[in-house]
């Protein structure tokens, strides 16, 4: 018996790098997964991969009606929605006085309005079921500023503060609400990143497959206790 049979995960902006890597390892896990992407050809290509426990379903994130098709499928598909992957994000930089209102708009749209969207989308099938663990994506970004990162950097610390009040009003419900803030994993997003610019004390960028063990931890019993935490898995960049 695997830690997580028999429940069922919806990961966001799991076609490709890390949410990829969340998806695989909560379905190698037991897990039912819905891959949920704007990328159809990926995304359904994981699912075909990963087989009968794991469906796509196109979404994108700050679309409420979206939300509302594609857990009302996941419960359809699987009777219940145990765990909340709140992945999908975008970055851009740039200097303040360059900073556009569009490109302020994008970036909070989708990493905090798409998690606001996407904890509140899940809450009535978890509190019917009387638990369930939400786990949002922040950053190091969550945690410090950085130059140039203004949208990013507050649409993170805006999901680290989200995931507080939610983590309060949700516990008695038995709803578990946390956040995860990885440093520099090396996938699309961070190409333009140079490793060596960066003082890491474990030595080297991480791979997705570094933080899929703390969001398999996160998801099933063994965090049981555990709500309303920041857990930090950047190679001790922000130590
Ligand atoms: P990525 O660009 O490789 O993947 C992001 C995924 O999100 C893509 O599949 C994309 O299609 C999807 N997506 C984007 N907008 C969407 C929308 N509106 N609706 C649905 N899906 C959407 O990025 P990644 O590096 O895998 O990052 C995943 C998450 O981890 C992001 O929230 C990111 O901010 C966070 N993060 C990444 C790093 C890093 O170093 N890579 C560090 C800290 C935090």
């Amino acid at each position: 018996m695997s830690a997580l049979d028999g429940r069922t995960a919806i990961v966001t902006g799991a076609a490709r790098g890390l949410g990829a890597e969340y998806a695989r390892i909560l379905h190698d896990a037991g897990a039912n997964v819905v891959i949920a992407d704007l990328l159809e050809e990926e995304g359904a290509a994981l699912a075909a991969e990963l087989g009968a426990r794991a469906r796509f379903e196109r979404l994108d994130v700050t679309s409420e009606e979206e939300w509302e098709r594609v857990t009302a499928s996941a419960l359809d598909a699987f009777g219940a929605i145990d765990v909340l992957v709140n992945n999908a994000g975008i970055a851009n930089a740039a200097p303040i006085e360059h900073f556009t209102l569009a490109k302020w708009r994008a970036v909070i749209e989708v990493n905090l309005t798409g998690t606001f969207l996407g904890c509140r989308a899940v809450v009535p099938a978890m509190k019917a079921a009387g638990r369930g663990s939400i786990i949002n994506i922040s950053s190091v970004e969550g945690l410090r500023g950085s130059p140039a990162l203004h949208g990013y950097t507050a649409s993170k610390f805006g999901v680290r503060g989200l995931t507080k009040s939610l983590a309060v009003e949700l516990g008695p419900a038995g709803i578990r609400v946390n956040s995860v803030h990885p440093g520099l994993i090396l996938t699309e997003m961070t190409t333009r990143i140079d490793p060596d610019d960066l003082v890491i004390p474990l030595g080297r960028a991480a791979l997705p497959a570094d933080v899929a063990g703390t969001i398999r931890f996160l998801a099933g019993d063994d965090s049981a206790y555990t709500t309303g935490a920041e857990f930090v898995v950047d190679g001790g960049m922000t130590a």
